[in-house]
């Protein structure tokens, strides 16, 4: 059976960032699991429990070819005895990535899919059996926001607690969790997906709750990366030991320091930075770019 040990999740100070007068703190839910990291085990979680119980056989889940939520399924339902298949946007590559090999040596089943019957979510005949439990890409959905809603974390010392924003559905649950405090203040990894707001706010029990996503540091888009970016990375980890990852949490960090340097946050303002997990997304990376 596997159970996420939550004690392993510990908030550190990230005296790097904290400066005009607001003080910053990390919650490292990645280190909760090496392959299951950070938010993705909550996001599955309750999916998980819904499949058990209703005596599925097999979860079936979709993404991209360097996906944390493909891998992390694999491995979770490697533990938990399940089959799992990915369905996976795109043609098969002649080398697989390193989260694709991982998600397939951990007995997932890879179904790759063009990128036009993807978007139509054409699924393979062979799936289509009672025995399967769907989730949805990057587990977006109100149980994927249940499950990230029991993300640990000091509702009291925090006024604003920020995170990054793939499809919403940490976003969601964070807002879900803590009312109207601490604020939840999200950065976007995308360009101009200016959909999110909707995309968290359908989530939301009480559509009315504000939901603050800044826009301004996806450094191209998705996944996308520059020399400065890289260098954030670097000057972060040899400065405070906080390893980050390209696609989203370096983005978060980047983002938060640079609005604490503008003044964005109150002198006074105490900020907790979720830092979740996806660091096995940095081995596409040449060897030898970052430092850790
Ligand atoms: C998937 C992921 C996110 C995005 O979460 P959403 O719930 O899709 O917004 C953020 N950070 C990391 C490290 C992730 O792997």
């Amino acid at each position: 059976m596997f159970t996420a040990n939550e004690a392993m999740i510990t908030t550190d100070p990230v005296p790097r960032l904290s400066q005009n007068g607001v003080m910053v703190r990390v919650l490292r839910t990645d280190r909760l699991d090496e392959v299951v990291s950070g938010n993705k085990w909550f996001k599955l979680r309750f999916y998980l429990d819904e499949a058990i119980s209703a005596g599925k056989r097999r979860i079936v889940t979709f993404g991209g070819a360097y996906s944390n939520h493909i891998v992390a399924t694999a491995s979770v339902c490697n533990r938990l005895g399940l089959e799992s298949a990915g369905i996976i946007r795109g043609e098969e590559p002649e080398s697989y990535s390193h989260t694709l090999t991982d998600a397939r040596s951990l007995g997932m089943k890879l179904y790759f899919l063009s990128r036009t019957n993807y978007k139509s979510h054409l699924v393979p005949p062979s799936l289509l059996g009672p025995e399967n439990y769907f989730i949805p890409e990057g587990g977006y959905g109100h149980t994927g926001a249940l499950g990230a809603a029991t993300i640990p974390f000091d509702k009291i010392t925090f006024d604003t607690v920020c995170c990054a924003v793939g499809t919403g559905t940490m976003m969601a649950g964070l807002i879900t969790a803590s009312g109207t405090s601490p604020r939840i203040c999200g950065v976007s990894v995308m360009k101009n997906n200016f959909g999110l707001e909707e995309a968290v706010r359908k989530l939301l029990k009480d559509t009315n709750q504000e939901v603050n996503i800044h826009h301004a540091f996806h450094f191209g888009g998705y996944a996308k990366k520059n020399d400065e970016l890289i260098r954030f990375m670097n000057e972060l980890f040899a400065e405070t030991g906080i390893p980050t990852d390209f696609v989203y949490t370096a983005k978060l960090f980047y983002g938060v320091n640079a609005l604490i340097r503008r003044g964005y946050f109150k002198p006074g303002s105490n900020l907790l930075v979720i830092h979740s997990g996806g660091l096995q997304g940095n081995r596409s990376l040449r060897k030898g770019t970052l430092i850790f």
